[in-house]
């Protein structure tokens, strides 16, 4: 059996705050059923500490960036995890990357630095009888591992997923000693970017393999707009670099046995739903489509262009229901245009039963955003038979089918996509979703297309076995 280690700053369902966490707390189930068994190595915050039942101190380290820190082994939802408990750096209020006020931490390079320095340790000595044959570090927060392994001598080949290259990590060049780096390679060959430390920079340069989470977001990753500053960096290492769509948890997500929802088998099951989530967001009677919307409330996610393509949408009788949070300017901004306009009711905040709740009971789940590496709540919307409308962008173009006159004809839509990501487009769009809407018999098609197509982790899940396999076969 191949042992995976892997690196990463969130984990469902100990904590989240987007889809890195669902990918971190489900992939290794899988993995272990193509035979990869994967340990979870991740910060022990506050909100995760309160969680844990039975540990075990696997190791003890007198000096981990300013105070003392415990390696705790436990098991949470079937997942083998490694929780660093080191409350100098994870105990405290707040949110896990920053403060109340939305701030970040301004020790976050000492905090996630230190979990890949643990990660370091961990491949060079092994923990409790058990040593890694790959280190699998997921975006910048692990983007150090390899650094550190290279400072140990370790030469376990080292896997880098990128899920969202707009965070890079970077940290002043004075924090070099503090950081334990060492100066001389603080170079463009390794993590100096632009005069500064880029964990992400690290990250890329220290792995055998890259690869982020579709294959469209891959190519796009290699152009500047979307590259983000990386793209030379990647393109350098295109060879390496891959796209491996995302999957999400089809028992979480299941809408036959889904505790959230009254559950259903068929399409035809989700009136009852409809009606409820109308009733929680107050929402009346309305001739067009049900639509929902779950996101954090960023400029990524497109959440402008909505409020400005809105009217195509209520014209056509339709509806929004939305849940999110973030921004405090678009959250303003939602609450304002929720005032105005009956069709469209926003909650602020996170709830995850809520939105179990909203992909069964809406007919459509918007995702507008600008850029999208690969996008869950679209594959959520497939499973539940809540058709997605997205942009045409990264996974989400890698997901879904457009209900163009093509795909319409061959009967293998499952939902609409725009393009360009402007609020005309988008306007475009809706428009064209509410006259699908209306032709029942397609829709229906559509439903049962969306509800058929594959969203599970199986296939990504036996291409990330098959690199750890190459890697590790090089490395012995
Ligand atoms: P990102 O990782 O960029 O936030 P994804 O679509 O990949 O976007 O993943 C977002 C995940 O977070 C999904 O599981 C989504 O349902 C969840 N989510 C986002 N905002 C909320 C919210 N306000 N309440 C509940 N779940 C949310």
């Amino acid at each position: 059996m191949t042992k995976a280690l892997f690196v990463v700053s969130e984990c469902a369902p100990l904590v989240k705050t987007g889809g890195l966490a669902d990918v971190a707390g489900a992939l290794p189930i899988v993995l272990a059923k193509h035979g990869v068994g994967v340990r979870v190595l991740l910060p022990g915050y506050r909100t995760v500490m309160a969680q844990l039942g039975k540990t075990k101190t696997v190791a003890r380290f007198d000096a981990l960036f300013g105070g003392s820190a415990e390696l705790l082994s436990c098991s949470v939802a079937g997942l083998d995890m490694l929780i660093l408990d080191a409350p100098h750096l994870y105990d405290r209020d707040g949110a896990i990357y920053g403060d109340a006020t939305g701030a970040d931490w301004p020790d976050n390079a000492e905090r996630f630095a230190a979990l890949c320095k643990v990660a370091a340790l961990i491949a060079a000595d092994g923990i409790d009888g058990w040593t890694p044959d790959v280190v699998h570090g997921h975006d910048w927060q692990a983007g150090l591992t390899p650094e550190y392994m290279h400072a140990l001598g370790v030469t376990t080949p080292f896997v880098f997923t990128i899920h969202n290259i707009a965070f890079h990590g970077n940290a002043d060049a004075g924090k070099l000693g503090d950081l334990g780096l060492d100066p001389a390679r603080f170079t463009s060959e390794h993590f100096e970017f632009w005069g500064q430390i880029s964990a992400l920079k690290a990250g890329i340069v220290g792995a055998a393999k890259i690869n982020t989470v579709s294959q469209t977001y891959a190519e796009e990753l290699l152009t500047p707009d979307f590259g983000i500053g990386m793209d030379g960096i990647l393109r350098a290492r295109q060879s390496d670099l891959s796209g491996i769509v995302n999957g999400i948890d089809v028992d979480v997500w299941n809408p036959a046995t889904d505790p959230n929802i009254t559950p259903y088998k068929n399409a035809a099951g989700k009136a009852a739903n409809k009606k409820a989530l109308r009733k929680t967001f107050g929402l009346g009677q309305s001739s067009g489509p049900l639509c929902v919307l779950v996101s954090r409330l960023t400029e990524q996610k497109g959440i402008d262009l909505l409020l400005d393509a809105l009217p195509a949408l209520l014209e056509g009788g339709g509806q929004i229901a939305l849940l999110g949070s973030g921004d405090p300017k678009l959250e303003i901004a939602l609450l304002e245009a929720a005032d105005t306009h009956a069709n469209l009711a926003v909650k602020i905040g996170y709830d995850e039963t809520l939105s179990h709740q909203m992909m069964a009971g809406g007919d459509a789940v918007l995702v507008p955003s600008r850029f999208e590496p690969c996008g869950l709540t679209q594959l959520y919307g497939l499973r539940y038979g809540t058709l997605p409308l997205v942009a045409l962008t990264g996974g989400l173009a890698d997901t879904v089918i457009n209900a163009s006159p093509a795909a319409l004809t061959r009967g293998v839509a499952t939902g609409l996509q725009f393009f360009p990501i402007n609020a005309q487009a988008l306007a475009n769009a809706f428009v064209r979703l509410c006259d699908l809407f209306q032709d029942k018999a397609t829709w229906k098609t559509m439903q049962r297309n969306a509800m058929k197509q594959p969203v599970d982790w199986d296939t990504s899940a036996a291409t990330y076995k098959d690199m750890y396999a190459r890697l590790t076969e090089v490395a012995s």
